[in-house]
């Protein structure tokens, strides 16, 4: 443990799921009291073998802590929860929001907490499953100084980089910026693959050319959505996730929800926003992302 010297902290932590789980997991393993709840039972018995309290409500299970992380699925998830656990916890406890949720929520949820005399953080992260198990996700902070300060201990133990972004909602708003990129660039890429494959080119001999020139990034080098050039990317086990279609499509839906509000001029993320929708409606969870390299190769028309 860090930051504070240490000090053994008591946490509720409402939302033990695929990556709750192994969070709070993670934060009872570094010897922190560590109330969890979840509305599926499954989820709470395996967050209680990995040494989470179980609590029998989300109120109770905040009524003593001095932090509550909240790890769930989206923005309504987390304002009706905390219409529950506000007036359960003591004042002054921190809140701290891990969920990927519209920026407009998170500030919402900032200012009801504050305004019930708590602090408050939002914290959405990056890494996925993988990370959450091995305590090297990504935090992405949104609130002041202190509370980011005061989440850092926990933070340490969750992740491997916490970088405090600006005020209520700047973690959201960088969530959803970068996946608008890494959204737009896995379909450049993907394009890129199969125009290689019309004109002849091998997959190898692109991602040799692409990987150390001006192409570079991210989908191409780490996630190749083409089997071959990198064996741990999830197109050699059959688009296994990875990082799962429904997630992009859910924070390219949140991006769009942004540019849309701002009245910013994205054309390629509104674009992707759609193409990910489409396809995750077939896939759903079960299909990494770089999977819709496949859509793009059957939509194809004929040679002209
Ligand atoms: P998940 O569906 O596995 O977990 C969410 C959990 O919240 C579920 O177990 C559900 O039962 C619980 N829950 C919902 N409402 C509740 C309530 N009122 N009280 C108690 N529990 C409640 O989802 P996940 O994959 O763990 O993702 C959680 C968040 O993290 C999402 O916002 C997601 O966008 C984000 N995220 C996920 C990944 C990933 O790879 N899975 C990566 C980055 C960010």
């Amino acid at each position: 443990m860090s930051g504070d010297g240490g000090a053994r902290r008591t946490v509720a932590f409402i939302g033990l799921g695929h990556m709750g789980g192994p969070m709070a997991a993670n934060l009872a393993g570094a010897g922190h009291r560590v109330r969890g709840h979840d509305l599926v039972p499954e989820a709470l018995a395996a967050a209680a073998r990995a040494g989470v309290e179980p609590a029998g409500s989300a109120a109770g299970a905040v009524a003593d802590a001095d932090t509550v992380i909240t790890m769930l699925p989206a923005g309504r998830h987390v304002l009706d929860l905390y219409d529950t656990l506000l007036p359960a916890a003591r004042p002054g406890t921190l809140f701290v929001d891990c969920s990927t949720i519209d920026v407009a929520d998170a500030r919402t949820a900032h200012e009801r907490a504050v305004a019930a005399g708590m602090r408050a953080l939002d914290a959405p992260v990056s890494g996925g499953v993988v990370g959450a198990e091995a305590g090297t996700l990504t935090f992405m902070a949104g609130g002041g100084e202190a509370e980011f300060a005061g989440a850092g201990p926990l933070l340490d133990v969750m992740g491997g980089k916490a970088v405090h972004c600006g005020g209520p909602g700047a973690g959201q708003a960088a969530k959803i910026c970068n996946n608008m990129i890494l959204g737009v660039s896995m379909i450049a890429v993907s394009e890129a693959f199969v125009l290689g494959e019309r004109l002849g080119l091998s997959h190898q001999a692109l991602f040799d050319v692409a990987s150390t020139a001006s192409g570079q990034c991210w989908a191409l080098s780490v996630n190749c959505p083409v089997p071959g050039p990198v064996p741990t990317s999830p197109a050699n086990r059959d688009y296994r996730p990875g990082f799962a279609a429904a997630l992009m499509a859910k924070d390219l839906g949140l991006a769009a929800n942004a540019v849309k509000a701002g009245g910013v001029q994205a054309e390629l993320g509104l674009r992707a926003a759609e193409l990910y929708a489409e396809y995750a409606e077939r896939v759903g969870a079960a299909e990494d992302f770089s999977g819709i390299v496949r859509t793009i190769r059957e939509q194809g028309g004929e040679c002209a």
